[in-house]
């Protein structure tokens, strides 16, 4: 059996990852980079960018930053452009750039729910669309789309946000069926608590202080975590197509 069929490690291969300036886009950028991919950094703060990128190649990594808004077709199709632009191609999409704005339907400023759908369905929808053909032009690719365990369920407050990422799940299945015939594989990703920033975000001030109380009590996720799912994911041979993986804290019920 020859090595390219058996050997999946991602050295040399071109990674995208949305939302790489904190959480888990940061440090699933990182791992990746420590893999031996070639990274393509992306959000809106630059300085957090630059920063994580300047981390890379001190570490003899190879990284490049593309600031833009990931909810933005165009920008986000610029991003695969610097991607092919400076590296060649894209190999690896991590969709992740995400916003989690908890609160009860009834009380909802309406303007969270366009942010979320935009950024965490569109985006992420965009940003494949545009990556798919420098894939197929390179014989393969993978794609791995940051759901939730919202995206499996729902409880009070998270109504909005998860009518996004069970959208992500939809899209997911249906693009995993129709592009691994030209060798990509389609990965979700679905966390439960973890520790980033994502909490700091939401609008409906009770519903922050109730979720953030409820993190309080409990040992969450690091980011490192979900990044190393996302590292099993896409250093497996190519005939194996992680579909989904769902993690919890063990505090978690
Ligand atoms: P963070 O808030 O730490 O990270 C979110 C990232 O998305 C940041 O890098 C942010 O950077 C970026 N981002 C936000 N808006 C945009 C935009 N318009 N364009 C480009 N980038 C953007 O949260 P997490 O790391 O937790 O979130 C990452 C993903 O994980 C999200 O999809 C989230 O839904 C998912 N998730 C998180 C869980 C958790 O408990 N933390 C649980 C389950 C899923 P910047 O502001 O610089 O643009």
């Amino acid at each position: 059996m020859s090595a390219a069929s058996t050997n999946a490690g991602i050295r040399g291969k071109v990674a995208v990852v949305t939302g790489a300036s904190s959480g888990i886009g940061e440090a699933t950028a990182l791992a990746l980079a420590e893999a031996g991919a070639k990274v393509v950094l992306n959000a809106r703060r630059q300085e957090r960018l630059e920063a994580l990128a300047g981390r890379i190649r001190d570490a003899g990594g190879e990284a490049t930053v593309f600031v833009g808004d990931a909810a933005d077709e165009g920008q986000a199709r610029g991003m695969i452009q610097h991607a092919t632009q400076t590296f060649g191609g894209v190999d690896i999409l991590v969709n992740n750039a995400g916003l989690m704005l908890l609160g009860p339907v009834a009380d909802a400023d309406t303007e969270d729910w366009r942010r979320m759908i935009n950024l965490n369905l569109l985006g992420l929808m965009y940003a494949t669309h545009a990556a798919i053909p420098s894939m197929r032009a390179r014989g393969g690719g993978h794609i791995v789309n940051v759901s939730s365990v919202s995206g499996r369920g729902a409880s009070p407050t998270s109504a909005g946000y998860s009518a996004t990422k069970w959208g992500v799940g939809g899209f997911s299945e249906g693009l995993r069926q129709e592009v691994r015939l030209h060798g990509i594989r389609v990965t979700v990703i679905e966390p439960g608590v973890v520790r980033t920033e994502l909490t700091d975000h939401i609008t409906h001030q009770e519903t922050k202080t109730t979720y953030e109380g409820r993190i309080a009590q409990m040992t969450p996720l690091e980011p490192e975590d979900i990044a190393a799912a996302v590292v099993y994911a896409v250093t497996q041979p190519v005939r194996v197509n992680v579909n989904e993986i769902l993690i919890r804290p063990l505090d978690q019920g």
